[in-house]
Formats: C-alpha cells, structure tokens, sequence
C-alpha cells in the first residue's frame, strides 16, 4: 500500500515515537518495519546518538549496544508547548545546542576526541539546513537489536464531516422479536432480560438511524443488568454485538479512578471502544459499551478519606453517559503528554452496565416489607425461589439504597434483573446453545469417526457440581474439561470404536464409559 492509498482511507499517520498525528507532528518520514518518524523526533534521536554517545565506533558504524545502555523513552517527552512551536530550529538553537554538547564533552573527559574544528561544525550545520533530518543515512532501525517499545502502528481515521451515516440503517434493524430469536440461539433462559435487551438495541438504532433532532427527541437508552456471576450479563452483550455487528468494548469498573490517581481514567472504557472499532471514529461512535462490575463503584459507606474509585467515577461517567463530546487517549488507559488524543461524541454510543449487586436482595425486601405491610417471607416458603423472584422486583430506588447515585441511575433508565442459574438451566446451557461445549467435543470426535453421548443423568452431575463452585455457568467447562481429558486421549488410540456414551458412573468413578464398536451400532 503507498502512502496515498492510506490517506484515501482517511487514516493518519502516528509519529512511533512521540505519537502525535502527521496532520499535528508535521511530515512523517517512513522508516524500516512500518515505522513513522517525525521531523522533532528525527532530530532528537540523531542529537543523542551524535552528542551523548560520541556517535559511531572506530569501524564508522553506530555502536546499538552504547545506544541501547543509553535508551531512555524520557529523552523523548515533549514539552506540551511544543505543539505550538515551528517545527524547523532555528540556528540560534542549534548553536546552543551544540555548545552544550562540546561543554558535556569537555566533562566527561572526552573532549580531545569529540572536540570538532569550527569547519566540521560549518560542515554540519550546512548539512543540517539542506536535509532537514540529519544523519539519517547510518541509522537502520532493522539492525535495532532491542525493542523501542513502540508497539503496532497506530492510525486514527479522521472524523468525516457532513453527512451522518447510520451504522445500521433503518431498514436493516432487525424487529425486536428477531433480535430475541437470535439472542435464544445462544443465550439459555433470561427471557426478561433478552425481551428488554432486543427492545432497548431496537429503539437505540432507530433513534441513530432516523437522527431526529426536532423537538420529539427519542431518549437515549441505556441498561443497567443485575444478576449473579456466570449467569450471561457479558454473554448477552457479546452475543448482541454480534448479531448486529457494530463495535463492542468491555470494560471493568474496578479499574476506573478520578483522573489523576493511580487507575484508568474514565475516558479509556471510549479508548477500548475506539480500538474495538478500528480507530473509526465515526463507527466507534455508534457502537456498544459494556461496563462490567458497576456495583464496585457503588458510595462507599462511612468514609472519611475522599471516594475516587466510588462516587467519584459515578460523577465522572455521567456526561460519558448522556452524551458529550469526549477527548479520549488513542492506544492508552490514561491521558498524558505522550499520548495522542482525539474526540468521540458518546451520545449515540449504548452504554450497557452489569453487577452482581450483592446484599440488594435485603434492600428490596426491606422496601416491599414496608410498602406491603405483609412480610414477604409469608408468600414464598422455598429461600432460593424467594430470592430469585425478588430480584426480579428491583427498582432504582433500591440501586440508589445500594449507593448509586440518582443522576448515574436516572441515566440507565432500562434496568433488568437475570436470574441465578439453576440446575435445569445449567443442564440446558451444556447441551442447547448454538456453540454449546458439548455440541463442540461431538464435533471434535465426529473429525476421528466417533459419536460421543452422555446420559441425562452424567449432565445433571457436571451441573450440581457447577452450582457447589458459585461461578455461575463459567464453571461448566472446567468440569467438563477434567472429565474429557482422558476421553480425547484413549478414543483416537482405537479404530474400532464407534460410539462413547459418558455415563454419570463413569464421572463418579465407578465405571467405564459405554462403548460400542463400529458397525455393531
Ligand atoms: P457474567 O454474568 O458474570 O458476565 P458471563 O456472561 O461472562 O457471566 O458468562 C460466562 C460464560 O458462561 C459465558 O461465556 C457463557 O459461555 C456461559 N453462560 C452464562 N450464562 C449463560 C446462558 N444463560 N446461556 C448460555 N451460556 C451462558
């Protein structure tokens, strides 16, 4: 591809070192292994190899080991005036420049060698003025024999201006009920939250597809998931994502700090959104963010020390949630220096939330409790039935109890509870789903010629044994997996068989798995 080919696409250039864009850094030059110089960089790099290092050895060839003992990414930090200055130096500057380096010469005790007559100065500032970027000759950066730590290539597409493009336009957005119909491929029971979801994702891209700016504004609509671990929250939104085939990022709220402490700022959960996307600006802006964990950031209860990992996040996500236009690190957790920014508006950007909400259980039964005037314990004797309907009952009055507050609550004004798995539901993800594990081992023995069955009673085993390990489904191909490893080892050892059914004695130890040889079937 030649360099106007990647203009054409609207992406641009990031200088590998100091990171800034061509359009800010000035002319790239291009180097070996795809990488991008720009020209302050370029001289940066040339002045240390030249002064600090005494340049080249005896042999007229740069010695990589010196360079190396002598890299520091620090000698690259930009001063954020520089942005602003002319990128040439002026020769005033680079006179100084070069007095400093004969004084530190003069130092180190090596003045005899590097002192140079006042025509090989002469002779180098002339060069410097022709060229532009001086002494780029001798610098192979294949020969690097160490990592600069530049990481890939990285290219922002530029925002196009003018006509807003629907990611999916309305005609493609699939009707709620085949949004669900999807869904149940994969995902096993959650009824109520699949339902919501689909009408949700439906209404959020008829509202980009239609842009109606007058004065019904459609809302913008946001979800809040409540439901145990491994019960499918991240699934859910995975498998949406999808189906419809826009940009999905997920993140962790734990991570997230005010800016300026230890942690990930609030703008990088739109960073990873803008990765997921292909550093598209425009496609990232319509695409899905999945916030996993939001109960972490509920107010911390009595405490004195200022909350930058609770309250404080709540407070900086609302505009990322409503919608404002955001300046957002390219490639990085944290804004600095060092790293190129650029802007994404999040207003059509669906922010899915998701958390176990521990305890909240206690506040929505303590609220019905009151409200009713009959205890709720009265009408469901079963405990673990109780809970799950209660769930069911939530409401944000109960989230904000929980130490949400009201403006990051009114912000997800869809908010769905999904119920804790049970066995039967266990039993059901095993087997059921499109890319169900088990349906992926039949597969993996059907390439050596074997069918492989298990017994209704085998599965409800692997599934009692999930639900001890209250990880939710997660636990499912763990067990199984233990429980495989000798199946995949000793059937491919034997031609002859044909069928295997795993049987729940041979799980529990007592037995062989059922065998019957090919052609006896
Ligand atoms: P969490 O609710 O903690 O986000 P996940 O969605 O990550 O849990 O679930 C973990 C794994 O368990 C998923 O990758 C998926 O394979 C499986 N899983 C969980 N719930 C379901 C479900 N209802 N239907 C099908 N698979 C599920």
């Amino acid at each position: 591809m030649t360099d106007q080919d990647q203009n054409k696409d609207g992406y641009e250039e990031l200088c590998s070192i100091c990171r800034r864009p061509e359009s800010v850094a000035g002319k790239l030059v291009r180097m070996p292994m795809n990488m991008y110089i720009c020209p302050q960089c370029m001289d940066k790099l040339s002045d240390m190899i030249d002064s600090q290092m005494g340049g080249m050895n005896n042999a007229g060839a740069i010695d990589w080991s010196k360079v190396m003992s002598m890299y520091n990414p620090s000698n690259f930090q930009m001063d954020p005036n520089m942005f602003n200055q002319n990128i040439t130096k002026t020769e005033s500057e680079d006179a100084e420049g070069d007095e400093k380096t004969a004084e530190s010469a003069e130092e180190s005790g090596e003045s005899k060698d590097l002192k140079k007559t006042d025509e090989e100065e002469a002779e180098k500032k002339e060069k410097k003025k022709s060229s532009g970027i001086p002494k780029v000759s001798f610098v192979n950066f294949a020969d690097l024999p160490f990592d600069f730590g530049f990481g890939g290539r990285q290219k922002v597409k530029k925002k196009e201006k003018g006509e807003h493009k629907p990611l999916i336009e309305l005609k493609d957005i699939p009707a709620p009920h085949k949004i669900k119909a999807m869904l149940d491929e994969y995902v096993v029971g959650q009824e109520k939250a699949k339902k919501i979801m689909s009408v949700a994702v439906y209404n959020h891209y008829q509202r980009i597809a239609t842009n109606t700016m007058d004065e019904i504004e459609i809302e913008k609509s946001n979800m809040l998931m409540l439901g145990p671990t491994g019960c499918g929250k991240t699934y859910l939104v995975q498998t949406l994502a999808r189906i419809l085939n826009v940009p999905l990022a997920i993140t962790d709220a734990t991570t997230l700090t005010e800016a300026g402490y230890i942690g990930d700022d609030i703008e990088s959960v739109v960073s990873k959104l803008l990765a997921a996307a292909g550093n598209d600006v425009d496609k990232a802006e319509q695409g899905i963010i999945y916030i996993d964990e939001i109960d972490k950031i509920a107010k911390k209860q009595n405490t004195n020390s200022r909350d930058v990992s609770g309250e404080s996040v709540q407070q900086g996500m609302l505009k990322l949630l409503e919608g404002a236009d955001i300046e957002v690190p390219i490639g990085a957790s944290s804004k600095n220096a060092m790293v190129p920014t650029t802007t994404v508006n999040t207003r059509n950007i669906l922010f899915i939330c998701g958390g176990a909400f521990p305890g909240i259980e206690e506040i929505i039964k303590n609220r019905l409790n009151k409200s009713g005037g009959i205890g709720f314990h009265a009408e469901l004797a079963d405990k673990d039935d109780q809970s799950k309907k209660i769930m069911q009952k939530v409401e944000t009055e109960d989230i904000r109890k929980f130490g949400m507050i009201p403006e990051f609550v009114g912000r997800l004004p869809m908010v769905c509870a999904l119920e804790g798995l049970d066995q039967q539901m266990m039993v059901r993800i095993l087997k059921e789903p499109k890319n169900a594990i088990l349906k992926q081992y039949q597969k993996l023995l059907a390439l050596d010629e074997v069918k492989l069955n298990f017994a209704d009673d085998a599965l409800e085993l692997i599934a009692e044994k999930a639900i001890k390990k209250e990880t939710g489904a997660r636990a499912l191909r763990s067990i199984l997996d233990e429980y495989m490893v000798d199946i995949m080892y000793e059937i491919p050892k034997d031609d002859n068989i044909g069928t295997v059914t795993i049987t729940r004695d041979y799980l529990e130890g007592k037995g062989a798995p059922e065998i019957i040889v090919r052609g006896a079937e």
